[in-house]
């Protein structure tokens, strides 16, 4: 039986660069992965872009009322040039097209609790491994729901350490406007002018808060 599993971290703890170098590991084996992240209207919306300057295109974009188990099985079922899955091509696809041996996720904080749900089964129903690499919570503190899901529910929980300013691990990220904490505006990551996000420590965070945890 495949497994679920959830990385997770603060921002820039190195979860992008991961996720491209499991893939790579995969493929230098000369196995198929798919790599899927949930659709933002965001720049570089379908791109995994590490901050190490490496970058690839997604194979497919989960829009946010998508079950994603039926999308993967129709992405799974296409051949390299995406047409998808038919009656009449089954014979030569299941030929031609090797079958998934991983399925990695990046961005997977914005997944739905359904999503989660879904990446549950593709493992253990479907038997494909199911790497989720997400940030564990908000400018807040608190829990994004797909990470709150896959805190629940994966097999395995693996957590991706960076540093505070202070040397410390980080655990919090921080919105910040100058050098002023803010705790107003979505939970999904805006990229304004001014607004820029810093993985702090527990410690670092209450300091440049004033003492607000949210
Ligand atoms: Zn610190």
């Amino acid at each position: 039986m495949a497994k679920l599993y959830f990385r997770y971290g603060a921002m820039n703890s190195g979860k992008s660069t991961g996720l491209l170098q499991a893939a790579f590991n995969y493929e230098e084996r000369g196995q198929r992965v798919l790599l899927a992240k949930p659709h933002l209207d965001t720049k570089g919306a379908d791109e995994i872009v590490s901050r190490l300057g490496v970058a690839r295109g997604v194979d497919f974009l989960i829009p946010h009322d998508a079950g994603l188990r039926r999308l993967f099985a129709r992405h799974a079922h296409a051949d390299a040039e995406g047409s998808l899955f038919d009656a009449e091509d089954a014979v030569r696809l299941a030929r031609e097209v090797p079958p998934v041996a991983c399925l990695l996720i990046d961005e997977a904080q914005f997944l739905t609790e359904e999503q989660v749900d879904d990446l549950l089964r593709i493992a253990v129903v479907d038997d494909v491994p199911v790497l989720a690499y997400g940030i564990r919570t908000d400018f807040r503190t608190r829990s994004f729901p797909g990470s709150a899901r896959l805190m629940d529910i994966a097999h395995a929980l693996e957590e991706l350490k960076t540093i505070c300013r202070c040397g410390r691990k980080a655990v919090f990220n921080a919105r910040l406007v100058g050098e002023r904490v803010v705790f107003d505006g979505d939970q999904v990551a805006i990229d304004g002018e001014d607004v820029r996000y810093e993985s702090l420590c527990a410690d670092c965070y209450l300091h440049v808060s004033d003492g607000r945890l949210g």
